[in-house]
């Protein structure tokens, strides 16, 4: 199945041997429908969108609102209107952010986590900034999981947001949905999934998962890069003022106040990223057609196959769980005496695409005590062979550097 998945992703045929990329965390390669929208868009339909009346124009915008199709399909949304276009999820995290904040008052508390990526943490703590509200996180277990056993301790009355990543890009461990929804739900709380990280694996349901707003980024579901999405809640959506303004937003502009557009547009200033969001959206629709039952099964076994690996090198500790249970295939791991830079710049020798850093996780690495791991990320493309040469090649790299 992975050979003939590989055929999907033009890179594969473009590189020479050997190319084990395992950052899929970071960027996964892109989809051959995705490359194609948006080569068509931009060498066959290329015009801005939602003004023009030209035939172009209007065929431009039609591929634009298809894709808004397409994505609400992948991730079960309700009506394609519940969502918005960014650059990425950091600009949707920073929408909710913004949008959100006026319901905030002083002393109000917002609940992340220590597992958050920075773009999960930094836009709550300037709505705090700015609203007086207060930040607090979940903690996080041993294992490198939220400790829902402990939201009682960190929800209060006056939680009024939950924010939190659906799967760490860290230690991969997968959150339990339906307690952080009951969690919210005791307190009037709204719940935010940073859906980043799971995204590429596999269709959502947004209704079944209980949220009330979910972002995400295309680059790291198979999609070109300069697109992502935050879907919000139809009748949340409509109470939330815009973050950003400029053209397109606007129902009527004046020099001294305007009216806005309703939503998804309201939220959309400027002329969005058009070809990367067609793309999104082809990439979404591929996804979408694959047996991701066989796909999940596969990412479990080489999943099993790397933490096997790793665990039989006495150098090298796991930052994450130990088992595939609630687990995507992102593995973080230390190596006693070699700075992970060094891991992955040895690696690179062998052709493996490794990443090594705090991940955009200060707060967890605090919490571990380190600085930094490496991180292995597994995509749909992986097969044995990229398993067997990290750990390979990092055999090779602690007998060499510890
Ligand atoms: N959240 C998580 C969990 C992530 O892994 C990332 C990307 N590493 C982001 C948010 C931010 O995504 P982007 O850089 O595409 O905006």
């Amino acid at each position: 199945m992975t050979a003939s998945l590989r055929d999907h992703f033009p890179i594969f045929a473009a590189l020479a041997p050997p190319f084990h990329y395992l950052d899929n965390a970071a960027t996964g390669q892109i989809c051959r429908p995705a490359a194609e929208a948006l080569w068509h868009f931009e060498t066959r339909s290329r015009a801005n969108v939602k003004r023009g009346v030209y035939r172009l124009a209007d065929e431009a915008t039609s591929a634009f609102q298809n894709a808004r199709r397409q994505v609400a399909a992948y991730i079960g949304a309700a009506d394609p209107d519940e969502v918005i276009f960014t650059s990425g999820c950091t600009l949707a995290i920073n929408t909710a952010a913004h949008a959100l904040s006026p319901r905030l008052r002083p002393s109000d508390e917002i609940l992340i986590s220590e597992l958050e990526h920075h773009s999960n943490i930094v836009p709550w703590q300037m709505a705090a900034e700015r609203t007086g509200a207060r930040v607090r996180a979940i903690p996080v277990t041993e294992e490198g999981r939220l400790a829902h056993d402990r939201l009682g301790e960190v929800v209060t009355e006056r939680t009024r947001i939950i924010a939190v990543g659906h799967a760490s890009n860290v230690t991969g461990a997968v959150a339990d949905t339906g307690a952080l929804r009951d969690a919210a739900d005791s307190v009037g709380a709204l719940l935010l999934l940073d859906g980043a990280q799971r995204a590429p694996h596999g269709p959502l349901d947004v209704g079944t998962l209980g949220c009330d707003l979910y972002a995400f980024s295309a680059h790291k579901m198979f999609g070109p890069t300069g697109a992502g999405a935050l879907w919000v809640r139809k009748d949340l959506l409509a109470e939330l003022p815009p973050f950003l303004g400029g053209g397109e937003m606007i129902r009527r502009v004046e020099i001294e106040r305007s009216t806005y557009a309703p939503p998804p547009h309201r939220f959309e200033a400027g002329t969005p990223p058009i070809g990367p969001v067609i793309g999104m959206g082809a990439a979404a629709e591929w996804l979408a057609t694959l047996d991701w039952q066989a796909l999940g099964r596969e990412e479990i076994r080489l999943t099993e196959r790397l933490l096997g690996g790793l665990g039989g090198m006495a150098k090298v500790r796991v930052l994450g769980p130990l088992g595939t249970q609630a687990r995507l295939g992102v593995v973080s791991f230390a190596v006693d005496g070699v700075h992970p830079h060094d891991v992955c710049q040895m690696l690179d020798g062998f052709g493996v695409c490794l990443r090594g850093g705090h991940h955009c996780a200060q707060p967890l690495m605090d919490r571990f005590d380190l600085v930094a791991t490496a991180r292995a990320s597994i995509a749909l493309y992986n097969d044995d062979a990229d398993i067997d040469a990290l750990l390979a090649g990092l055999d090779a790299t602690i007998r060499r550097l510890a």
